[in-house]
């Protein structure tokens, strides 16, 4: 069977093909010379499966996108608490390239508006750093995510830094706050150049995917940067990441999102998908028009939105099982689903004194769903039960015998068996 993925995709694409509404961004001149009716879209699954279609092996500069994944640098180089105390994570509700800062603090209000990103490009590397070590660094960082080695457009370069006069007066107010201390035109270089690195929706898919996958490419493998500075990021995405449209894309399409202004947008659902749209009519917010359409229809046809409402997982079935009274785990253990476990074992006690735990169904254990676990069996025990984990895949403890806690009268650790 051929997937009826890519059709459906492509189905997207071409629906919103008649709509010539938007702008083409002039403020940089090459963009306001690109063909306009170009539109590309591409999903990849957090297992590696990419999706492409349209005009999707079309590179144009990844702009404002690549905020979050510098942004992600900062965080993995100095930590979640330091970058906070430079920049703040509150939506402002105006225009990427505006000239404010927060009152009382002068932190910039988010990373995903020009004055939090410069902020955050002169954050990477410390202050003492060169600009060239710097860009090399962010370069390097933009290609981890995307899983291959990008390139600097340098004629979209040379063209925005001639002309990215608000951005110089932006950096000079940061300056001017000591905000950044490095020569303010220095970091507009190397946010300009950022700007200009150039990326397929494929690239930006990808990229996307990972931090839906808590950091981890999908194909590479590699742990770009923690799970949570993934979280955090995702995030700072969902509040901030469209601007002064944040608060409407979130109630209405619902996927962390950011936008870049020669027309792309991704989107990152975690624990599902990156999708990344290009087409370079914009809106009055800088948002591709057709790219605003398509993310629309992918969320109202998938339900894509992060608010949907889950289907409530069944966590447990028990039953006798010979001389024991068997409890057979399912699913994915967090706390939602180890409260529904407690809850059986306190209001529907298990019939017999051997009781076996079972948890050959679950797939993951949170480590709330762990602490639980461990406090449910260390009072089973203190109750006069005698418990065995069954654990073949080692998800609560390896083989062997276990402490899950302390008797708090006799004074000694409560042990049970781990089996696999
Ligand atoms: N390089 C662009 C700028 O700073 C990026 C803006 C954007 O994509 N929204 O103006």
């Amino acid at each position: 069977m051929r997937s009826p993925i890519p059709d459906y995709l492509a189905d997207v694409v071409d629906r919103c093909r008649s709509d010539h509404s938007g702008r083409l961004a002039d403020y940089i001149p090459p963009l306001a010379e690109v063909e306009p009716d170009v539109t590309a879209l591409a999903l990849s699954t957090v297992d590696g499966t990419v999706y492409a279609v349209g005009d999707a092996d079309l590179e144009f500069t990844i702009q404002s996108i690549s905020k979050p994944f510098v942004y992600a640098l900062a965080l993995a180089e100095h930590g979640i608490d330091a970058v906070l105390g430079r920049v703040g994570v509150e939506p402002s509700g105006e225009a990427f390239n505006e000239l404010s800062l927060e009152s009382g603090s002068a932190r910039p209000y988010n990373p995903m508006i020009n004055a939090g990103a410069l902020t955050i490009h002169a954050l990477i590397g410390g202050p003492e750093l060169d600009e060239e070590t710097r860009f090399a660094r962010v370069l390097a960082a933009l290609g981890r995510f995307a899983g291959r080695d990008l390139e600097v457009d340098e004629a979209i370069y040379e063209a925005e830094v001639t002309t990215a006069h608000r951005n110089h007066a932006i950096a000079y107010m940061l300056r001017n706050h000591d905000i950044i201390t490095d020569d303010p035109r220095s970091v507009v270089r190397g946010y300009v150049r950022q700007c200009a690195v150039r990326v397929t929706v494929r690239d930006l898919a990808l990229m996307a995917a990972t931090l839906a996958h808590g950091g981890v490419h999908p194909v590479t493998g590699e742990q770009v940067v923690s799970r949570a500075v993934a979280r955090h990021v995702l995030s700072v995405m969902a509040t901030c990441g469209m601007y002064d449209a944040a608060g409407d894309w979130l109630s209405s399409i619902g996927i962390p999102a950011k936008s870049g202004v020669s027309g792309g947008i991704i989107g990152a659902l975690p624990g599902q998908t990156g999708v990344a749209s290009f087409s370079p009519r914009l809106d009055d917010h800088g948002h591709s028009v057709r790219g605003v359409t398509m993310f629309r229809q992918l969320s109202r046809d998938m339900g894509m939105h992060l608010m949907e409402v889950p289907a409530p997982a069944r966590s447990m079935v028990a039953g006798s099982d010979g001389d024991a009274w068997r409890y057979e785990l399912q699913g994915s253990i967090n706390f939602v689903g180890m409260e529904r476990v407690l809850r059986t074992f306190d209001e529907d006690p298990p019939v017999h004194d051997r009781i076996v735990i079972d948890l050959t169904r679950v797939h993951e254990i949170r480590k709330v769903g762990r602490r639980m676990l461990h406090e449910a069996i260390r009072r089973l025990v203190l109750d006069g039960r005698e418990v065995e984990v069954h654990d073949p895949d080692g998800l609560l403890a390896e083989p062997g015998t276990i402490e899950v806690g302390r008797d708090p009268d006799r004074r000694e650790p409560v042990r049970i068996e781990v089996t696999d």
